[in-house]
């Protein structure tokens, strides 16, 4: 059994894993990167459609959620978006501004995995993909230095491996299929600290029944609209799709519900549908609603709403509508009120929501308090960005945070 000496050793080769490797390997320290999988950073690959939005221009606390919503600055601060700009320049990465001021590859979320790769390789930080890490134990009486022992198995032997700095940056549940795993809570458990509850977040909302079968009838039709919940409002576009629904703006307002929560749909963001329809009912045309409304939302929308909302008016002209019924149905079309069954769960999720609470973590380090040398970065810790490129941002900030003392 082989038995080696780092100065650090990091868990999971994703974003922050990666981007902590290179600062401690700039420090010039000795760095191992163990990987569970037969593939490094397989997130940062599927990325944005395969564009990786690797950050955004505007990048603020309140772009996060976490139990402590200050928790994030330290680290956003120490290492900013313009700081990861810097390194994508320096690596002659194309890149375009999107709408949001969201921050993409031009040609391939490859280009930042192979960045993070050849920084790793200029710096001889060693990375083992296929190991399986067995067990995790603080070593009492520090020999030369080391802190913590791993045992780990490949395919080809069993290796304990001793270190001064652990870095848990094993990512979180979401898509089990890209390396999700609640390796790192299990840690963290070990070790004391203290959990958040998890769920899926930046993820897609199903149905039952008739909302469910209008969702199915829809399925592909978008349309744009702002979605309230919990005092927090998003405008961008929804897609429906045979589950339910999805888009931007269902992914972003996903981070602020919970199980039982209603949403709140506008989907005539802008307009006030109750005046729109009174007046028109004024001039007394000829026109039905579906026909009117026709000309500010897609038309098959517009069908499944007028069988869930006017079906006995349907063939009547606007004018012959009572205004109290065209209230009712402005109102509605300004603010439907949905009740999502649940969400598509981690198979489809881009993050998790919670995780380690971050009471239990140095926010300028990512350091353990009660654990000097063992430290949480990225997704695994309680700080949920928005969608936009602010979870890379976060993996980007805290990894370099905990690689500048590991
Ligand atoms: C489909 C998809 C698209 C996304 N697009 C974007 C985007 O465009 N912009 C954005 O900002 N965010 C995006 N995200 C979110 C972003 O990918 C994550 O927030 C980010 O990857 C988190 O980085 P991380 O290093 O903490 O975790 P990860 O990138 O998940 O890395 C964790 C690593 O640890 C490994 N691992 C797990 N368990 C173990 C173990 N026991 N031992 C060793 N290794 C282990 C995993 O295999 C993985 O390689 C997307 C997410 C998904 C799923």
């Amino acid at each position: 059994m082989s038995n080696k000496q780092y100065d650090v050793v990091v868990l999971g080769a994703g974003a922050a894993g990666l981007m902590c490797a290179i600062t401690a390997a700039q420090r010039s320290k000795s760095v191992l990167v163990l990987e569970k999988s037969n593939k490094v950073g397989k997130k940062i690959l599927m990325s944005g459609g395969g564009r990786c939005n690797f950050t955004n221009l505007f990048v603020e606390a309140e772009h996060f959620i976490s139990k402590n919503p200050h928790f994030c600055k330290s680290a956003l601060k120490r290492f900013t978006p313009q700081d990861f700009i810097s390194m994508v320049e320096k690596h002659k990465i194309a890149y375009e501004e999107k709408k949001h001021s969201q921050l993409f590859c031009i040609n391939s979320s490859k280009d930042i995995l192979n960045m993070l790769l050849a920084e790793c390789n200029d710096l001889g930080v060693q990375i083992l993909t296929d190991i399986d890490v067995e067990s995790v134990k603080k070593l009492e009486a520090a020999d030369q230095g080391m802190r913590y022992q791993i045992v780990t198995q490949s395919k080809l032997n069993q290796s304990i491996i001793s270190c001064i700095s652990l870095v848990v940056a094993t990512g979180a549940l979401s898509i089990p299929t890209l390396g999700g795993s609640g390796f790192g809570y299990e840690l963290a458990k070990q070790f004391k600290l203290p959990l958040v509850p998890r769920h899926a977040s930046l993820v897609p909302f199903m149905f039952t029944e008739s909302i469910k079968n209008i969702c199915e009838q829809l399925s592909g039709v978008s349309t744009y609209v702002m979605i309230s919940c919990n005092k927090k409002s998003f405008e961008e576009s929804m897609l429906f799709t045979h589950r339910g629904i999805s888009g931007p703006v269902v992914l972003q307002i996903s981070n602020y519900w919970h199980p039982g929560d209603e949403i709140y749909i506008n989907l005539m963001p802008n307009i006030n549908a109750q005046d729109i329809l009174l007046t028109e009912k004024d001039k007394h045309n000829k026109i039905t609603l579906q026909k009117y409304l026709n000309s500010h939302l897609p038309k098959a929308l517009v069908l499944q709403l007028q069988e869930l909302w006017w079906p006995i008016h349907k063939d009547k002209p606007l004018s012959e509508i009572s205004n109290a019924e065209l209230r009712s149905i402005g109102n509605r079309l300004n603010s439907w009120s949905l009740k999502p069954s649940s969400t598509e769960g981690y198979r489809t999720a881009e993050v998790t929501w919670g995780g380690v609470d971050t009471n239990a973590i140095d926010s300028k380090t990512m350091e353990a308090r009660s654990h000097p040398g063992l430290y949480f970065i990225g997704e695994v810790v309680d700080v949920t960005g928005h969608l936009g490129g602010y979870n890379f941002q976060w993996a980007w900030s805290s990894g370099y945070s905990a690689g500048l003392v590991a």
